[in-house]
């Protein structure tokens, strides 16, 4: 099995640049949007479904990462816009986020589809991709939500350990230190950061529920939802996802040959 994965040139440099997947055969395309609390694992969930599916991994957070490494002069003025926000520590704004996605629609045409991780994070955002993709006349597969109780994500999320001295994180069940409460790099003591306690972690959690809860409502009222369990490692939610996509797939290969 080849393991080509699609450089996304596209995604991180622009419209000009071009994604390039050299693959010995094509297989369906398939455009998906994730969803899923903080802790549930999407990207790496994401990073499982493209190198499965070739699609590219559109992931706002890597697209913000990538923008500081380029020469300022050569950022689009969205680009430029998200930037000047991030460097000030605010969070980049609907419209600038936008503007990105919009630069960088091209993506939404290659090859082997996409998987959209990071956005849309409102139903105007929803709206907004609809309105391109349908100008593109590019259908979205699905939308995968990644569901776990609640207090199973305080766990995970309370689980981190930080080294103050090295920045160095840990988590006690998933990536324990070789030493409890002690740095593997460089021996300091492991401390649980403030935002990580359990207090911390529910009101950052109730907040994102409460604000994705409309956005869910929305794929889920066209039937676009697939809700699919979170629980246990990588790989048993990766298959769950690919099981939860099979009707779908079927369903996208019989339109497209019919
Ligand atoms: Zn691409
Ligand atoms: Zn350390």
């Amino acid at each position: 099995v080849s393991t080509a994965i699609s450089d996304r040139a596209t995604w991180l440099k622009g419209q000009t640049a071009g994604c390039s997947t050299v693959l010995p055969f094509p297989p369906q395309p398939c455009r998906l949007v994730l969803l899923g609390a903080p802790g549930i694992g999407k990207g790496t969930q994401a990073e499982l479904l493209c190198r499965r599916l070739r699609s590219c991994h559109l992931s706002t957070g890597d697209v913000f990462r990538a923008i500081r490494y380029d020469p300022p002069d050569m950022l689009s003025p969205a680009m430029q816009q998200a930037l000047q926000q991030m460097t000030s520590g605010q969070l980049v704004d609907d419209q600038t986020v936008l503007d990105v996605i919009r630069e960088r629609s091209r993506c939404f045409e290659c090859q082997y589809g996409f998987v959209l991780d990071g956005f849309p994070r409102t139903v105007l955002q929803a709206e907004q991709l609809d309105q391109t993709l349908r100008q593109l006349r590019i259908k979205l597969d699905a939308v995968i939500s990644f569901e776990l109780p609640m207090e199973m994500l305080i766990e995970r999320l309370s689980g981190r350990r930080t080294c103050p001295q090295c920045k160095a994180t840990f988590h006690v069940t998933s990536r324990p230190p070789r030493k409890q409460d002690v740095c593997d790099s460089c021996g300091g003591k492991l401390i649980q950061r403030e935002d990580d306690r359990p207090e911390a972690v529910r009101v950052r959690l109730e907040a994102y529920t409460q604000s994705t809860a409309p956005l869910e409502n929305y794929y889920r009222e066209d039937g676009r939802l697939l809700a699919v369990s979170g629980d246990g490692s990588p790989e048993a939610v990766h298959e769950r996802v690919l099981d939860a996509l099979r009707p779908q797939r079927a369903v996208a290969t019989a339109q497209r040959t019919g």
